[in-house]
Formats: C-alpha cells, structure tokens, sequence
C-alpha cells in the first residue's frame, strides 16, 4: 500500500508513464505533437492585454522564431540566456532555442548586475533574449540582445540607435515564410541538453542544472498524468509563477501546453490583479506557492472576486500545512486544494495529491509521480527507513537532471554512483505512500543541551509522585547506578534535537490574528540554538507575545517553544515562494 519493497525501495503507485522512444525528438516536437487536434484552441493569452495565440500561430511562430535564431548564428549546444519577466513571448523564445538544439538558460530579472555576471561567466551565452525595462543591467556585457517587447512598449525604446539589438518583432519577420522547423531540428536527441536552470540559490551558491530534452518530456507527462485519469480536457492555468524557475517553466509552461491547456500569462504578482485574472479568464487550475494559497485562505479581498470556475488550487516549492490546506479548501468548496513536491534538478516534479483518486489536506505532498523511485534513509548512516520514519528523501527518475554544469564536485554529492539524487530534504512516507516533506535538512534547527536539564526534572517531577520515599531516594537508588547508560542517552539524545521551522510555520498560520510567520534559529549559550518567530499580525489582530508562545507551547514538545516572538510587517520570500530565512538571520545576527 506504501510502495515500500524489500529492497527500501519506495516505487510509485500511479500507473507509469509511457516515453516517447525514438532518440532523435526534442522537447518542442514532442510538446506540440498534438497541436492540429485542437489548432483554434487558445493556448497563451497575456493577462493585461488579452492578446492570445491559437495553438497552431504557437506552433507558426515558433517554427520562424527557431530559423531566426539560426539565422542569427545560434548553433547547436549555444546558450542563451532568456532574462525576462513572464510573457506570451518568453515560451516562444524558449521553444524556438530548444528546437534547433542550442540550450536555454534563464535568470531572475531581480538580480543585480552582479548576481547576473556569475551566471553569465558559468553558462557563456551567445545571445540574451531580455525586456527593454532591463536593459540596464545587460547593456555591459557585449552580448547581442533580443528585447521581448510588445508592439507599443517596443515603441518607446529607440532600438535601431544599438545595433546589437533586435526587437522580438525584428526576428519573426526575419524568418520570412517559412511552415516547418528547419532541418537541424531533426538531428536533435532526447538525451541532448535542453535546458540550463541556475537553482535558486536559498540553499547555497547557485548552479546551473542541466535538463535534458528528455526530462522535460518526462515531467510533463507526469505532470498532466491525472488530467488523462480526470478526464477534463479544458483546463485554464493562471500562469502568475515565474517562467524563469523550474516550476514554471516545466510544471506550467510546458506540460499545460503539451496537453492542450490554455496558459494565461501574469508578467507580475500583485494580489487583487490576480484574483481579477482569475475571474476574468474563468481560470480552473493555479499552481501556486503557500504565499499565495495563505493569501487566499486569510484576506477578506478574496470574497469580492467570483472564483467559482476553480477546480483546482495546487502548491509546491515550500511546505505547506495541514491547517492552512484546510482553511483554504473551506474558502473555496468546490475546488481541490492540493500539493506537490520538486525541485530544480528534478523539472519541479517529483510528487502530487491526487483530486482523482481523493485530496485528504493532510499537509503531504501526495503519492510519488509516475516512474518515481525514492528512498527515505537515516541521515547519520544512510540506511533505508520504512513508512513513518523520517529521513533524507533520495529519489531516482527520468526527469532527474544530468549533473551541475561545469561542477563535477557538486555532481558527485548529489547524484550517488546509483543514480539516487540526494535531495537535502528531511522527510517521510506514511502507510499509504503519501510523502510529507518536512523542511530542509539545512535548515533545521539544531537544539542541544537543554533537554539533559528537562530530563532530570521530569525524573524528578516522576519521583514526587512516589508515595513511598522521598524524591532524592529515588534519584540515588535508580539514576546512580545508570549513570554511565545515561550519559550515552544524553550524547545520542543531544544529536538528535532538531526544530523544523516549518512545522512552527503551520502551527503559527493556524492562529486567526496571524496572517504569515517565519521561524529562524536564534543562538543560544545553553542550547547552541533556539526557535524564535517573525510574525505579521492579521490587519485586526492584538494577538501579544506571549498569546503567540503558549499556543504553540501547547502544541509542541517543550524543545520547540518559542524563545521570542517579534511582531514584523512582511516575511521576507522568493519569487518562487520561499521563505528567505538566511535573509533573515543574517539580518537577526547583525544586529546581536
Ligand atoms: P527549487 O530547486 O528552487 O525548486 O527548490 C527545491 C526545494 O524546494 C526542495 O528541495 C524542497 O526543499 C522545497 N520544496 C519543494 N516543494 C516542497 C513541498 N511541497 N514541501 C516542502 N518543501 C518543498
């Protein structure tokens, strides 16, 4: 019932998926295989403007997009870089590199020019495809630009003045007429790389994972694997998740499209224009992160929009609580509230509850994918562990990632001689192959010492029950003789106190004066680290200090109280929905 085998194996328990054989196919051929079953169907259609393209102007465009680029002298294997907020025409650039076989990497438009000169001098593009709003911070690099503007925003920038910039509209009239990809496309293999995604970097310097055109097809047929059970085949997608990040691209972008879902693209996250997208275009499916299922859950702005046509709310990218799951599904009866788990190096996928097979809002991040294997394995000595026993989640598949570009080292302690890509997530499967995910190992925090002094007094505490003789008796009587045994006990038990900031995080969002929470580990000279929160109080809220400590007190073990509690106006995130907890800290530290 778990997936659980003989061998610690945990296999998937969906049916698999069936891959595409023949070596030579890329990601966009595949993707669009289908598109004359359905060519008038609206498959982009930018949010603000309403401009939409029919599945078969996707396919036009992208096949003239595909010979510009090669026009251009984009061969096989180049990069280039799409620095760009999201766009109908961010997907078309994508498709169009991929499919003459040179590779796409992308980059989040916040970054500093800085943060963008580290990534460049990794991945070495030969074209950026960029906005004009952007152009301050490319201009310097000497690397020929493509500006993705619309029509109108296009005028406003004096783009003939520099002529290593073309417009977006430029390169599709570059083309000229021409209805098939160009040849080049044919040699391109499933096994090539497609893709080059710098991992978010919330856990470390960042690096450029490489995906391969068979990852991507991979992970989009995992993806829409319950579209086929629940056989609805008219899904509207709310595409407010950034394009450039792993769960964009290849969760939104590329498996709605291969299923012939229609996309509605959201350039920028604002919350009440979300919401008025999402009733104007009847949107049925949002793949979100908790930030904004908490704001679905707690602000009162959402009842001024129609959400009926929601069938579907589905998470990922951080925990995501029972409580706030539940909350959220009573705010919306008829949809499904559901969560999944990926990361980067595994196209965003690697599990998802099922609204078919029944969604339990539970706080699990549902049944592994399609063709999934993991294992869940102690992190001291790596042995496998049955269902509700918690550990380093490993998982293998054919969307896992081929290594770090240009980082054998990094490739090497992620990705063991077994193929099992070691995720750096603690967590668990219960009886029913449900996975929970519960924080990342890195960011556990790590409590120690205190629980030798919490002992000794529950020792005492269960001596003055005894009627017979006296509390220090007892002591004497039955701890001197264990002392050595209990020494063990306290150096194993030390090790094994950890906090999960995102379990307080849930407990925290359950109250109904907070409105968001960040848990962070605060130095301790007794116990190395503490628990202390962060927390934005609800618009009405008079909820104090201690309000906050005894209802988590009373929730958790005496370990994971709460040693502070300060009251903040916003929780610092990511675009893709995590908490910036180092942000945070050093923030916290500087200030000590
Ligand atoms: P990224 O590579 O930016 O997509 O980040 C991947 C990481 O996000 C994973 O390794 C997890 O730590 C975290 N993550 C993704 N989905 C979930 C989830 N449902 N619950 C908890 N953490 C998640």
């Amino acid at each position: 019932k778990s997936g659980y085998g003989r061998d610690g194996i945990y296999r998937s328990l969906r049916p698999p998926i069936v891959l595409p054989k023949e070596p030579n196919l890329s990601m966009v051929t595949f993707l669009l295989r289908n598109v004359s079953c359905y060519p008038e169907k609206p498959a982009l259609i930018d949010a603000d403007s309403g401009e939409t393209l029919t599945f078969s102007q996707l396919r036009s465009t992208v096949i003239k997009l595909s010979h510009a680029f090669l026009n251009l002298g984009v061969d096989k294997n180049d990069r280039v870089l799409i620095f760009a907020p999201n766009s109908i025409r961010f997907p078309l650039c994508f498709f169009a590199v991929t499919a003459i076989g040179a590779i796409a990497t992308t980059a989040n438009p916040v970054y500093t020019v800085n943060e963008l000169s580290k990534q460049l001098r990794d991945a070495n593009p030969k074209l950026i495809v960029t906005v004009p709003e952007l152009f301050d911070k490319v201009r310097d690099f000497n690397i020929p630009l493509i500006f993705l503007a619309s029509k109108r925003n296009q005028q406003q920038f004096d783009l003939k003045s520099t002529p290593k910039i073309l417009s977006f509209y430029d390169l599709v009239d570059l083309a000229g007429n021409v209805t098939e990809f160009p040849a080049v496309s044919r040699s391109v293999k499933q096994t090539d790389t497609a893709v080059l995604l710098y991992s978010s970097g919330t856990t470390g310097v960042s690096k450029g994972v490489i995906l391969t055109h068979a990852n991507f097809i991979a992970a989009s047929l995992m993806v829409t694997m319950d579209q086929e059970l629940a056989g609805d085949m008219h899904r509207v997608h709310l595409c407010v998740l950034p394009m450039f990040h792993a769960f964009g691209l290849a969760v939104i972008v590329c498996a709605q499209l291969q299923k012939g879902n229609a996309l509605v693209s959201m350039a920028k996250f604002e919350f009440e224009m979300f919401l008025r997208n999402v009733e104007k275009y009847r949107a049925t499916h949002l793949w979100v992160v908790p930030p904004i299922v908490l704001a679905m859950a707690k602000r009162n702005v959402v009842d001024k929009f129609d959400l009926s046509a929601l069938k579907q709310i589905g998470s990922s990218a951080a925990p995501l609580g029972k409580d706030l799951m539940e909350e959220c599904a009573k705010k919306f009866p008829p949809a499904a509230v559901i969560q999944g788990y990926g990361m980067t190096e595994t196209c965003a996928f690697i599990s998802m509850d099922s609204p078919v097979v029944g969604v339990r809002h539970t706080g699990s991040a549902g049944k592994l994918a399609p063709c999934i294997e993991a294992q869940i394995v102690g992190t001291e000595n790596s042995k496998p562990l049955p269902p509700n026993q918690l550990g380093e989640i490993w998982v293998r598949g054919p969307n896992m990632m081929q290594g770090y570009f240009n980082n054998p080292e990094a490739t090497k302690l992620t990705i063991d001689e077994k193929g099992w890509l070691h995720t750096g997530d603690l967590g668990y499967f219960d009886e029913d192959g449900n996975i929970y995910v519960v924080d990342r190992i890195k960011e556990l925090i790590k409590y120690k010492g205190f629980q030798v002094f919490e002992l000794i007094s529950s020792m005492l505490t269960a001596c003055s029950y005894s009627s017979s003789c006296s509390c220090i008796e007892n002591l004497v009587e039955y701890t001197v003789p264990m002392l050595p045994a209990v020494f063990w006990f306290f150096i194993c038990f030390i090790n094994t106190h950890q906090v999960a900031p995102a379990e307080l995080e849930g407990l925290l969002l359950s109250h109904p004066e907070i409105l968001d929470a960040v848990v962070i580990p605060y130095p301790d000279a007794e116990a190395g680290e503490v628990p202390v929160a962060y927390v934005v109080r609800s618009p009405n809220g008079s909820v104090t200090e201690e309000n906050v400590q005894n209802f988590i007190a009373k929730q958790v073990a005496p370990y994971k109280r709460l040693r502070n509690v300060t009251f903040i106006n916003s929780v610092p995130k990511s675009v893709s929905g995590k908490i910036l907890r180092r942000e945070l800290i050093a923030k916290v530290g500087s200030k000590m």
